[in-house]
């Protein structure tokens, strides 16, 4: 159906962004319009200018939205969404000093969300997830990524593969979903090694369901007493193989190059990058692979941020995403997440918003959204406040209403 916006205060088309492909961005790269108008139907945004220049023919369907805000819309391009428990007690034992042996010994960490995930039922997995992505939602993301990833072993990364695509059935369109295949996210003990689990379940998992076409990308976490360059060749040709993307969790515990081998691979995004070496700043800059940045995880553990600006400066594409999980970041908004950290990672207004719109639509391979430009998807976020900067400005304030 045909629809006509009109009287907006801004619409932050992000045109300027979008034809740097969303590098070395000026705050004027947010090519905002004024007093703006659009039209778009389903499919596509049909023309997009001032109020006073909307052509005639529109003028019969135009509701004022007076006091809002259109922007791109917002995505969250990385996040863990779907798991068992939490880990609430674990943080406060972590905040009074517990330290993390202690909490291993304990039974805590990444384990411990193994268990609860794999002692839920498939329906409180999924009930948990759907409330989660409807507070997503309510912040006005509509985009989301979702990573398998704590089952851990055959069955039940299966099952939790199957449930991501079962939500992205629900939601879409209202709700976009990302299903990416992170069985590579921990080597548990019952394995001898890293090579031992890609062989026995990793990879002849990912043979099995790449036939039934739900992953829409593979993951991997590579650092130094999880997952080896071995195992990401290994993982990432076989994907190629299949014709799967493929993302990464690089460089965040040490730097090993995995910025390096995302790109050999051709990788959607390599992410954290906490560690990264000025070669991996190099190699991200001249590629197409995008740089994620988690600050959220930084601040959550206590640690220094990802050198976001060198990255920038180098032309890397930067996004920002929350990786929402229940260990490292319990934190669900990642406007939240980019507002705060903006000051502190040093980005411009059109850095901060491209990281969570069209570079984040990058990371997950939507070429065809992030900007509001003819001919693009109709994917937006509305904001209900006078201007783009009383949304960062007031960071954890939520502005976000339904489109009309
Ligand atoms: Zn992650």
């Amino acid at each position: 159906m045909l629809k006509a916006l009109i009287d907006l205060n801004e619409i932050v088309t992000l045109k300027g962004a979008h034809s740097k492909e969303g590098r070395h961005l000026v705050a004027d790269d947010l090519s905002i319009i004024k007093d703006g108008a659009i039209v778009y139907d389903e499919s596509k945004i049909l023309w997009v200018g001032e109020t006073t220049r909307l052509p005639e023919q529109y003028r019969n369907l135009a509701q004022s939205m007076k006091g809002h805000v259109l922007t791109p819309e917002v995505v969250d391009s990385h996040t863990h969404i779907v798991f068992g428990g939490d880990r609430a007690q674990e943080y406060a034992d972590r905040l009074n000093g517990v330290s993390y042996e202690e909490i291993a010994k304990r039974g805590g960490g990444i384990l411990y969300t193994m268990k609860q995930t794999n002692e839920a039922s498939q329906e409180e997995l999924f009930q948990t997830a759907c409330e989660r992505i409807e507070r997503l939602h309510s912040y006005g993301i509509g985009t989301i990524e979702i990573k398998s990833g704590y089952g851990l072993n055959f069955e039940k990364e299966f099952e939790v593969t199957l449930l991501i695509d079962r939500l992205k059935k629900k939601y879409a369109p209202r709700i976009q979903i990302f299903n990416t295949y992170l069985a590579a996210h921990d080597v548990p003990k019952s394995f001898q090694s890293s090579a031992d689990y890609m062989a026995k379940v990793v990879i002849p998992l990912l043979e099995k369901l790449a036939p039934l076409k739900v992953i829409d990308a593979v993951d991997i976490f590579h650092e130094k007493n999880y997952f080896t360059a071995d195992d990401v060749e290994l993982l990432f040709n076989k994907a190629q193989s299949l014709g799967i993307a493929c993302k990464t969790h690089a460089d965040e515990l040490n730097d090993n190059d995995g910025a390096a081998l995302a790109i050999k691979h051709g990788a959607l995004s390599a992410d954290h990058l906490l560690k990264i070496s000025s070669s991996g700043i190099k190699a991200l800059a001249g590629s197409q692979t995008v740089a994620t940045l988690l600050p959220g995880t930084a601040f959550f553990l206590g640690k220094p941020l990802a050198p976001g600006r060198a990255l920038l400066d180098g032309g890397a594409k930067v996004a920002i995403a929350s990786d929402y999980n229940p260990g490292s970041c319990h934190c669900d908004n990642v406007l939240l997440v980019a507002s705060m950290s903006a000051a502190q990672l040093k980005l411009n207004q059109a850095e901060l918003w491209s990281g969570i719109t069209l570079n984040a639509s990058a990371a997950l391979g939507f070429k065809n959204q992030g900007a509001i430009i003819p001919g693009m998807k109709p994917r937006f976020s509305l904001f209900k406040t006078e201007s783009l900067s009383h949304i960062t400005y007031n960071w954890g304030r939520n502005f976000a209403v339904s489109l009309p």
